[in-house]
């Protein structure tokens, strides 16, 4: 819980979660009955989302950002740790007693296209969380499916039309009119835009921050780069490998990041001054994410970290602890890396090659 704590308590709260853990078992044997090992998909973690912000959860793909959201959700079962949502921990509450607390979660998914079921129309779609929870008469549905379509942007002539009549863009505007149907809290984004053109990106950041404002929304927002994320972020939390290593306000983590990941994830956005980012440097990361089957020990970033140092980094995990007012970092030498007294390592063929060996050790059995 030192994020927490460090992060001005739990204060204003509505989503709290306390060591939380999601691990997946890996089986082998004919009949999948051994349990070889697990994947840490999630593995102690920490956070706090307070009432109408949004935080950003940034990291590479398979870093476990979309697990949590899901975990959050209880569309995945935590193997430790609790969840709390609004007061009320709803770590181990079964499928009926969830129902009520459903309305006010909601999610919006990455490919928008996946998530809409091609044979319904859209006015079915956007109106299927209505028809699932006995909310309103068929009448009443219909006018909430018009309001819901025009608060997203959409014509009112949308709703007898079908997903593949529209674009990406439009598609992540009808399953926003769906998460908004039951007029949710909470809305767990899960990268919205990714799939989607740039210019096309900022409208949906755009809309998406309007129905925060008209619709007091909370939202945790889960992007695999830094650039998506700052403009709608209040705050950021960034993971590596199932852990948190880093949470800032928005501003403050890209003027000063403390952590060697955010520094090298941070130095690889494009700056939109040329002469800026002609000099600025560029920090590389050497090889791929390890696998979560099998973490390297202590720092789990040590492998990839360009200002790993011998013994304490691949001895002692470092904590998440408290550099600055709501900022809270994991790594041993962040004192010492933002006084430029520890400088960067090349990423070297020889080190890649390292990482690379790391990455891909078998899990254990
Ligand atoms: Fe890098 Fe060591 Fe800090 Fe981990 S503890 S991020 S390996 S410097």
């Amino acid at each position: 819980m030192a994020e927490v704590a460090s992060n001005g308590g739990q204060e204003g709260a509505l989503v709290e979660i306390e060591n939380l853990r999601v691990w997946f078992p890996i089986k082998s044997g004919i009949l999948l009955d051994r349990h070889i090992g697990d994947i840490k998909a999630v593995d102690d973690i920490s956070l706090t989302i307070r009432r109408g912000e949004t935080l950003g959860l940034v990291g590479e793909s398979g870093c476990g950002k979309s697990t949590v959201g899901r975990t959050i959700l209880r569309l995945y079962e935590p193997t430790g740790g609790r969840i709390v949502f609004d007061g009320q921990d709803i770590t181990t509450l079964n499928q009926n007693q969830l129902r009520p607390l459903r309305r006010r979660m909601q999610m919006v998914f990455q490919d928008p296209y996946a998530s809409l079921n091609p044979r319904h129309s859209v006015g079915r779609i956007v109106g299927e969380p209505l028809r699932v929870h006995g909310i309103s008469g068929k009448k009443d549905t219909s006018k909430r499916v018009r309001e819901l379509l025009e608060v997203v942007g959409l014509p009112a002539d949308a709703a007898s039309r079908y997903p593949h009549e529209f674009s990406g863009g439009q598609r992540q505007r009808i399953g926003l009119a769906r998460s908004l149907a039951l007029n949710p809290d909470f809305i767990v984004c899960d990268e919205p835009v990714s799939a989607l053109d740039v210019s096309i990106q900022a409208q949906i950041i755009n809309l998406l921050e309007n129905l925060q404002s008209d619709f007091e929304l909370t939202y945790l927002f889960i992007a695999h780069d830094l650039a998506v994320v700052r403009h709608i972020s209040d705050r950021i939390a960034v993971m590596y490998l199932g852990k948190i290593v880093e949470i800032s306000a928005a501003a403050e983590l890209y003027d000063e990041p403390f952590h060697p990941y955010t520094i090298s994830l941070l130095s690889a956005v494009p700056i939109p001054d040329p002469v800026v980012e002609r000099e600025r440097e560029t920090i590389l990361l050497a090889g791929d994410l390890p696998s979560p089957a099998n973490p390297p020990p202590a720092c789990r970033f040590h492998t990839r970290c360009p200002y790993v140092q011998p013994t304490r980094c691949k001895e002692d995990e470092p904590p998440l602890r408290r550099l600055a007012p709501g900022h809270v970092v994991a790594c041993h030498w962040a004192e010492e890396i933002r006084e430029g007294k520890i400088r960067p390592k090349e990423v070297t063929p020889e080190l890649v090659q390292q990482v690379q060996a790391a990455a891909w050790e078998p899990p254990p059995v």
